[in-house]
């Protein structure tokens, strides 16, 4: 589904990606765990091109798209950031239907219909016309999730969308994602939710200093890790 060959992102004179290859399949769930200032964000930000790469290719499989890369990255990868990012002055409905209208040129009627089916999903139907703000932290980022799938992507990038929540609403925020890999949804996830790795991850991958210092089964990373440097960071956060 997804090819990143010899990836490398720079801030001026430091290297934040140094050369990173990674193959993500179709219905796969990885996980991405690693210190803070590691690159993970940025890895992140790559792969749905919101961050130009210094060098190599990142390459979507299988798209019938002919346009050119980086806008079909843009196009086909939806993401979910760890601060909710819906737009504070519009209601939950018109967060949902913004995209679908202008991007995918969907009438009012349409992005509505579907909008409020997205929304029942998530339970968040009688949520259409409230604002952002009179929404819980847990219940806006489902809204994020689902606004990003009306865009019917491809492939969905979180990056640690429950750590700005409170403990007692990850597990609804999970619960969706959860869900989704279920359902068959491409998904590559930053999160140190070790749990849901376990649970729902194909793939493990301990990401530092700019690189892949190992990826494994989740199982095999958390529990028996190959690399120094992956044990010493496990002994921090499990
Ligand atoms: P965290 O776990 O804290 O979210 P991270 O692994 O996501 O960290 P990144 O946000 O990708 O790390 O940052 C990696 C490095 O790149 C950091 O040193 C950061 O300061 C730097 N960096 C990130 N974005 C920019 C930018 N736009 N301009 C300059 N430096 C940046
Ligand atoms: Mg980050």
């Amino acid at each position: 589904m997804m090819t990143v060959r010899g990836l490398r992102k720079r801030f001026g004179d430091t290297e934040v990606i140094q050369d990173v290859d990674l193959d993500i399949h179709e219905g796969e769930v990885v996980v991405v765990i690693g210190p803070s200032g590691s690159g993970k964000s940025t890895l992140i930000r790559c792969l749905n091109a919101l961050e130009p790469a210094t060098a190599g290719e990142i390459m979507l499989t299988g798209s019938n798209s002919s346009r050119e890369s980086m806008a079909r990255l843009r196009d086909e990868v939806g993401m979910v950031f760890q601060d909710y990012t819906l737009f504070s002055h519009l209601s939950i409905l018109r967060n949902m239907t913004l995209a679908p209208m202008k991007l995918r040129g969907l009438s009012r009627a349409d992005a509505e219909a579907m909008a409020m089916k997205l929304l029942e999903r998530v339970g968040l139907e009688h949520k259409a016309q409230a604002m952002p703000a009179e929404l819980s932290g847990g219940q806006q980022q489902r809204v994020a999730i689902v606004r990003a799938l009306a865009m019917q992507p491809r492939l969905m990038l979180f990056d640690e969308p429950t750590s700005a929540l409170d403990p007692e609403t990850v597990n609804e925020v999970l619960q969706v994602m959860k869900e989704l890999a279920a359902e068959g949804m491409t998904m590559v996830v930053v999160t140190h939710e070790m749990g849901f790795a376990r649970e729902v991850a194909d793939r493990a991958i301990f990401f530092d200093g700019g690189k892949i210092v190992e990826c494994a089964a989740p199982t095999q990373l958390f529990s028996a890790p190959r690399e120094e440097r992956t044990r010493q960071f496990l002994t921090h956060v499990l």
